[in-house]
């Protein structure tokens, strides 16, 4: 919801400035109308549906998948596209996966998202409104910045998301940031009093083919990348979740597990080996040199787990997330 717009229009009606604490709550909720606020003088009501629309962006399309995995495409006001993707886990867990961008500026080469055009920064109601979207269909309890773009390029209006994220139910600690290894928004996070967890999508054990797979480490290589996460250890005192995208000979040897537990302080880092969803370019590799490559990293004393791929089937999945304009 364009909070600055409800603000405007209850100060143009006269109205005491509780109320847009009053709607806020509401919507973040998951109110389905302003018809249900029922705190609310009715004229109020009405005049709010007319003019403040509960939300900034337009669902174009949703896709559900078999395991219960919901991927919406928004359109923005200025009809950028967006996607944003509801996981369902059997524990009852249901996490969120936003867009911190339409598009991405970076190019990493095994990304759906990379090889679509980069609009622009999305504002923090935008991305609130992806996960508002699902809290309309039910309550969430986990937010991944795992979708569209790169969240420490748009850092200052994803943590101004974070700090609402809360009021819809989702606490700091179940709020991750996933980075390319920014490192300018890595220590901006260190900085940041919430207590957010961060990601980095590390993918290769060597700057060689670090950068070939992801052209941005040319610019922040990983000594000053694995530097910076150093720096959010210290200020943070929480550990790094290290992603790694399994790709089918090519950073998946034993020598690749071994050269990259030797990176790692076991007891700063987790590693989440990463199942490559198909975009086009490379062959995933099979589960036996997944599990391969994380007894490598076990040897080591390093805990890696395999992520559970959700939403395949409608391209949901990690890096498949891509869309053109409206
Ligand atoms: N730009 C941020 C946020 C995107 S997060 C980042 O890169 O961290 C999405 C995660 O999925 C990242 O770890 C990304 O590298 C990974 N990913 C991208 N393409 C993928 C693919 N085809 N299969 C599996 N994971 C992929």
């Amino acid at each position: 919801m364009d909070r600055e717009l409800l603000a405007t229009t209850l100060a143009e009606t006269g109205e005491p400035s509780y109320r847009a604490g009053q709607v806020w709550e509401w919507v973040a909720r998951g109110a389905r109308s302003y018809e249900a606020m029922t705190n609310l003088p009715a004229g109020l009501r009405q005049r709010l549906a007319e003019t403040v629309p509960l939300s900034t962006l337009t669902v174009a399309t949703e896709a559900k998948s078999d395991d219960g995995t919901v991927k919406t495409l928004f359109h923005t006001g200025d009809g950028r596209p967006i996607e944003a993707v509801l996981m369902r886990y059997r524990d009852g867990r249901r996490s969120v996966c936003l867009s911190s961008q339409s598009g991405c500026p970076l190019t990493c080469t095994f990304c759906a998202t990379g090889q679509m055009k980069f609009g622009r920064n999305l504002t923090v109601d935008e991305i609130l409104d992806q996960a508002l979207h699902f809290r309309r269909m039910e309550e969430i309890d986990h937010v991944v910045f795992m979708g569209m773009g790169e969240p420490t390029m748009n850092v200052a209006n994803v943590l101004g998301a974070c700090e609402a994220l809360p009021d819809l139910g989702v606490t700091h600690r179940r709020t991750a940031i996933s980075t390319v290894g920014w490192v300018p928004g890595i220590d901006r996070l260190a900085e940041c009093e919430m207590p957010v967890s961060l990601a980095l999508s590390l993918h290769a054990p060597n700057d060689g083919l670090r950068s070939q797979i992801m052209p941005v480490n040319e610019r922040y290589p990983i000594a000053a990348v694995l530097a910076a996460c150093e720096r959010y250890r210290a200020a943070r005192r929480r550990k790094v979740f290290v992603e790694y995208v399994m790709l089918d000979g090519v950073n998946d040897l034993p020598e690749h597990a071994r050269e990259l537990a030797e990176l790692l302080d076991p007891r700063g880092y987790k590693v989440n080996l990463i199942p490559y969803n198909p975009t086009g370019s490379y062959d995933g590799s099979s589960p036996e040199r997944i599990e391969r490559f994380r007894a490598i990293l076990a040897e080591h004393r390093i805990t890696a787990t395999v992520r559970l791929t959700r939403g395949r089937d409608i391209d949901a999945a990690c890096g498949q997330l891509a869309a053109s304009a409206a």
